[in-house]
């Protein structure tokens, strides 16, 4: 094998494609969980607007079939660890070894475990308007958001809909902040938020610790997000101040022949164009470091 990608999501397929085409063998691990398979419809993406994400999987997968250098293996990665140069994959079926590997395993959202938050998330409890705000416009929308976040994320969905309320869930607020939100019409809820009101995922209420009720079909969560598995510890990679993978613009982490794409290695933004073209970038980083390698 040239490379093993652990992560078949949108980023690690990019990542296959691109490898793929350039007569490279990959190896692809993947456990079938992206972390947008909570949500019915993908938007924002083009070429697949409003497919579900399991059709633009499957899609991403088909292409893929061209390719008999490509083989995608449907098995969690266990373990990874460098030896004599190589990294050595382990699965419950086996090793596989390759001298160039990339992680596109992509992140967990924190979704709080309070009544009715992982129910509605991906469905109307929200991370991202690009992605889903077109749905929702001019609806009435909680923003639960830490306060220091709270004024751009105001700010940016402005754009969708006026009828919002800032939930910081009993974390004061700037007082600045405060003044701006009143003077611009924006609701601001300080009490915690013991639950979430829903029929099946479809969101009516944000249920406060004092019983009281805001009506609102959708809210959009900042919650937090780690790198998904315990694999970049083991190869003792870098990070950034958030959490993810340290990367450079061609996905090299700070370990020879690791590289990271996708959500894992984001600091930005998170969507499947943006991990697509970080899948991709790998790949030609793969491509030239294994160029690298043959030369020695
Ligand atoms: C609820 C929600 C809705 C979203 N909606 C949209 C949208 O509408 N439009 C949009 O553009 N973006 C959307 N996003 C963002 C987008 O889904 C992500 O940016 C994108 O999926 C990241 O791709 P990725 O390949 O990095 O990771 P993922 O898509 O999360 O894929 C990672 C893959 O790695 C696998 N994996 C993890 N660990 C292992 C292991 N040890 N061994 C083998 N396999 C492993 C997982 O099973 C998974 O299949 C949404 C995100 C969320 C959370």
């Amino acid at each position: 094998m040239d490379t093993i990608i652990v992560g078949g999501g949108a980023a690690g397929l990019a990542a296959a494609l691109t490898l793929g085409r350039a007569r490279r063998s990959v190896l692809v691990f993947d456990t079938g969980e992206p972390c947008n398979r909570f949500a019915k419809n993908a938007h924002n993406v083009p070429g697949a607007d409003g497919l579900s994400p399991r059709e633009i999987n499957a899609a991403d997968r088909a292409c893929l079939r061209a390719y008999d250098n490509v083989l995608i293996r449907d098995v969690r990665v266990e373990s990874v660890r460098i030896a004599d140069g190589v990294f050595v994959v382990e699965t419950h079926g086996g090793s596989s070894v390759a001298p160039t590997l990339i992680l596109a395993t992509g992140v967990t959202d924190m979704v709080p475990l309070r009544p009715g938050f992982r129910e509605c998330w991906g469905s109307t409890l929200l991370h991202c308007p690009f992605c889903h705000g077109f749905e929702f416009a001019d609806a009435a929308t909680a923003v639960i958001v830490a306060p220091d976040e709270a004024r751009s994320l105001v700010a940016r969905l402005s754009a969708w809909t006026h009828q919002l309320t800032v939930c910081t869930d009993g974390q004061p607020l700037d007082a600045d902040d405060e003044a701006l939100f009143a003077a611009v019409g924006v609701a601001v809820e300080h009490s915690g938020i013991r639950s979430i009101e829903h029929r099946d995922g479809i969101m009516t209420a944000v249920v406060f610790d004092d019983g009281q009720r805001l009506p609102a079909s959708v809210a959009y969560g900042r919650f937090p997000m780690v790198v998904t598995g315990p694999l970049p510890e083991e190869c003792d990679v870098e990070r950034t101040p958030l959490g993810t993978i340290a990367v450079d613009h061609f996905g090299a982490t700070s370990v020879h022949g690791l590289f990271a794409a996708g959500d894992c290695a984001s600091t930005g933004i998170r969507s499947i164009t943006e991990s697509r073209s970080s899948g991709q970038r790998a790949a030609y980083g793969v491509f030239h470091t294994l160029l690298e390698q043959a030369r020695q």
